[in-house]
């Protein structure tokens, strides 16, 4: 369940172990919103993320990987399969892997999606190294505003928080490093954002003062899609992610998870490396069953 980096990455490998796979995708993987995905290996020049969607289908499908697209709304698990029901069809399969990401929450400023993945960022490893040098504020209230306005020093001094009007909510510890590192607060109500097809170049404040900024990076938290692997009976952590062991195996037996959805770092390539590191788990517990039942899967081609 769920075609981004993570699902694409694993159907590979269990198309290439030769299990029946299907990847069912309801169409909104996080990659697409990189227009110039610069840390993926292998892409010296960067690709965008709608292009190494589709260039792993296209590797997927050549392992006769199906796919359906589809937002499944229930899971069940009986003594041998998973059952789903999506919008359009019902499912069943005897692993399931879980791939569904998590939604990054904008910040909540008038005007501001065009900006998305050109000059408003989620994450300072993807992108604050293509922001050096830039005036850049960070968006949010909390401790992780704080760190994240500290850690975008190393690519560059002009950085600045905006709490658009809330109360800050940072310890003091933090307080007093925001104070040793001499970064600029403006905590007035945002009123909306100018750009240019997609460029920031300033924030309007409600009082009628600007803030000239050629990057914004926000930190209001995510949304994760794990709700149909609690009803599963996964564990899930205080934050919504789906806890799961090295080899991606969450606590319900035959149920497993990549990407996003885990604890890991929100990145391309760990959600690749887990996709592939799942699959692996899968196709060696297929093939312990078949050993178990004498029912393993052998080629019928001779040659
Ligand atoms: C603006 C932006 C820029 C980014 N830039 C970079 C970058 O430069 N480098 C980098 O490494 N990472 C970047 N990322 C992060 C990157 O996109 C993610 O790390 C990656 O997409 C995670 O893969 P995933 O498979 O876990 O989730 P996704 O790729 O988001 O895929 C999850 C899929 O599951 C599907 N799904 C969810 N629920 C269901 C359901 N119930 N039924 C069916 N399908 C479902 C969704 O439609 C989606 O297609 C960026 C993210 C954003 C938002």
């Amino acid at each position: 369940m769920g075609g981004g980096i993570a699902g694409l990455s694993a159907a590979i490998y269990l198309g290439r172990a030769k299990r029946d796979t299907l990847i069912i995708d309801s169409g909104k993987s996080m990659a697409r919103w990189e227009p110039d995905v610069q840390n993926y290996l292998g892409f010296p020049g960067g690709i965008s993320g709608n292009e190494l969607l589709r260039r792993a289908r296209q590797q997927a499908r050549r392992y006769r990987v199906k796919f359906m697209r589809d937002e499944i709304v229930s899971a069940r698990a009986s003594a041998r399969h998973f059952q789903l029901r999506g919008h359009q069809s019902k499912y069943r399969c005897r692993r399931l892997l879980l791939a569904t990401g998590i939604f990054h929450i904008p910040p909540d400023i008038p005007g501001v999606k065009p900006c998305l993945g050109h000059s408003m960022f989620f994450c300072k490893d993807c992108d604050g190294y293509r922001v050096q040098n830039r005036s850049i504020a960070v968006y949010g209230w909390t401790n992780e505003t704080v760190e994240y306005a500290l850690a975008i020093l190393t690519y560059s001094r002009h950085v600045a928080i905006v709490t658009d009007g809330r109360q800050p909510r940072w310890s003091r510890r933090h307080k007093k490093w925001i104070h040793a590192h001499r970064i600029p607060i403006h905590r007035q109500t945002i009123r909306d954002v100018r750009h240019h097809c997609g460029q920031i170049q300033f924030l309007s404040f409600a009082g009628g003062s600007e803030l000239k900024i050629e990057g914004l990076f926000t930190t209001r938290g995510d949304i994760y899609f794990s709700r149909l692997a609690e009803g599963l009976g996964a564990k899930v952590n205080r934050d919504g992610d789906i806890i799961v062991g090295l080899d991606m195996r969450t606590t319900v037996k035959g149920l497993y998870a990549a990407g996003c959805v885990t604890p890991a770092n929100c990145q391309m390539i760990i959600a690749a490396g887990q996709g592939a590191t799942a699959a692996q788990a899968i196709n060696r517990d297929l093939f312990e069953e078949g050993l178990a039942k004498l029912s393993l899967k052998i080629s019928k081609r001779s040659r």
